[in-house]
């Protein structure tokens, strides 16, 4: 037992977070409940008010309508058959009438009628459970009938007296005391059902939405004397809400309720995608950032070592079969000197205008990158061997041609190594080429471009 007991203790913490023990502790019960998730709380709360409206509503008030007393009320008394009885006010204000029947003939009754039209516009009963009724009785009747007149409009078409009369008997005694009438204790008369044989089955039960009149007869046949009658109080009851109308309305608040717990979430989570999308987008962007950053020259903004290496797998990728292709690798001539001569920050700024002139000078297909120092590397794509050269001179030109306002003795060459390759040779070989090359070049005494021997030529002489 104990162990279920621990189960269940554990089941209701892992669903809903809360400690059955706080229910024993009423100091942990509020804290126990306020960390339960806003989910439970708001069904435990929710369950909590469905209930409470489910038992109250039998106990809310009732909607009471007085018909009588009541001002401008139209009554007026009867008696059938009139030869045989009498009826007359003792006083109509007060509804107190008296019948005295002489014989009885047939269906002798009398009665009183009185009117609920209102501006010609019939009665709603059917908004009401029941009719309270009370009345001074002097009369050796036992019992009496109370009666609602409808109209039913739709059987009015085919039948000009479509009343239909609705009736309940009632207990004198009981009338004395005051009673309360359930509408579903008021039916149809056979007499009524029988004498309208072609009204629909529907009316055999009783309409009470446009009640013209309710009456109270006695009689039928009717005892023989004086009767003496005083009407007290009419009125009519009604629930506020009935529980067959709450059940509707608390299944509809729940699937509202349900529904838009469901909205939300769908907002929440669509919010919480957005946001990360939104993260995700800046860290890609924020990486992609510090990805050029660690592949490009600071100083020089062109590629730098790192940069090229990741830019040839690109380069070699796109390479046709038999593609040729040209490295050049340059060195600034006596960069030490211009360092030396006209300051470090000169220096720098002959790297940066030598890069630039180079970027200038070369196609968006060719790529140019910082090796190191004062050297540089392009590799220039689908060049053969005198392409290369006419581009090594016209850089070399454009270079020696450059004017630094600063200093007008100071003046730039660059030595320029070439090699050729191809899709099936090495970076590492190509670069040795065209290094090669360059030392010949400065060799030579600098400011000139050398092509170097094509590799294959090269690895056939290492074997
Ligand atoms: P050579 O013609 O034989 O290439 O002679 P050189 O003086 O150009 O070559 P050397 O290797 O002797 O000197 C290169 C100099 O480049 C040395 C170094 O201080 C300078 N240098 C390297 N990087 C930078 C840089 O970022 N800024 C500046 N201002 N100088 C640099
Ligand atoms: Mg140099
Ligand atoms: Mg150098």
């Amino acid at each position: 037992m104990d162990e279920y007991h621990k189960l269940a203790k554990l089941i209701t913490y892992r669903l809903t977070g809360f400690r059955i023990d706080a229910l024993y502790d009423q100091h942990a019960l509020w804290g126990s409940f306020m960390q339960v998730p806003v989910t439970f709380k708001a069904v435990f709360l929710g369950a909590l008010a469905s209930l409470t409206c489910i038992l109250a509503v039998d106990h809310l008030p009732e909607r009471r309508t007085a018909i009588y007393p009541a001002p401008n009320l139209s009554a007026h008394n009867f008696v059938e058959p009139t030869a045989s009885g009498q009826v007359s006010w003792t006083n109509e204000e007060k509804l107190h009438f008296q019948c005295n029947m002489i014989s009885q003939e047939g269906y002798s009754n009398c009665g009183i009628n009185i009117s609920l039209k209102n501006d010609d516009k019939n009665f709603d009963l059917s908004e009401y459970d029941a009719i309270y009724l009370k009345a001074k009785l002097d009369s050796p009747e036992k019992w009496l009938r109370l009666f609602t007149d409808s109209w039913l409009n739709e059987y009015s078409t085919t039948n000009a007296n479509a009343i239909q009369i609705a009736q309940a008997l009632i207990r004198a005694t009981d009338l004395t005391q005051g009673v309360t009438i359930d509408l579903r204790r008021i039916s149809i008369p056979d007499w009524w059902i029988q004498r309208f044989t072609d009204a629909p089955i529907k009316y055999t039960y009783p309409h009470f939405s446009e009640t013209t009149a309710i009456g109270l007869v006695l009689g039928a046949p009717m005892e023989l004397g004086a009767h003496d009658i005083k009407l007290e109080e009419i009125a009519f009851v009604g629930r506020l809400i009935t529980v067959e109308e709450l059940y509707p309305i608390l299944l509809a608040a729940w699937l509202a309720a349900f529904l838009l717990s469901v909205l939300l979430r769908f907002i929440t989570i669509q919010k919480r995608l957005a946001q990360e999308r939104l993260a995700t987008q800046t860290l890609s962007q924020e990486s992609e950032k510090y990805k050029k950053l660690s592949m490009t020259d600071p100083l020089t903004g062109v590629l730098n070592r790192n940069g090229l290496e990741a830019a040839l797998s690109d380069f070699y990728k796109d390479l046709q079969e038999n593609e040729q292709v040209t490295l050049l690798v340059l060195d600034l001539d006596h960069f030490k000197n211009i360092n030396d001569k006209c300051g470090h920050d000169i220096g720098d700024l002959v790297l940066k205008r030598t890069a630039k002139t180079l970027q200038n000078n070369i196609r968006q297909s060719d790529y140019l990158a910082r090796w190191g120092g004062e050297e540089f590397i392009i590799a220039v794509r689908n060049t053969e061997a005198t392409g290369a050269l006419i581009l090594a001179e016209t850089l070399r030109q454009r270079i020696a041609a450059l004017d630094f306002a600063i200093d007008p003795s100071l003046k730039v060459t660059i030595s320029i190594g070439i090699t050729t390759f191809s899709a099936n040779d090495e970076f590492e070989q190509a670069f040795k080429c065209a290094d090669d090359a360059l030392y010949q070049a400065k060799h030579k005494g600098r400011n000139c471009a050398v092509l170097g021997q094509e590799i294959t030529a090269k690895k056939k002489k290492l074997a």
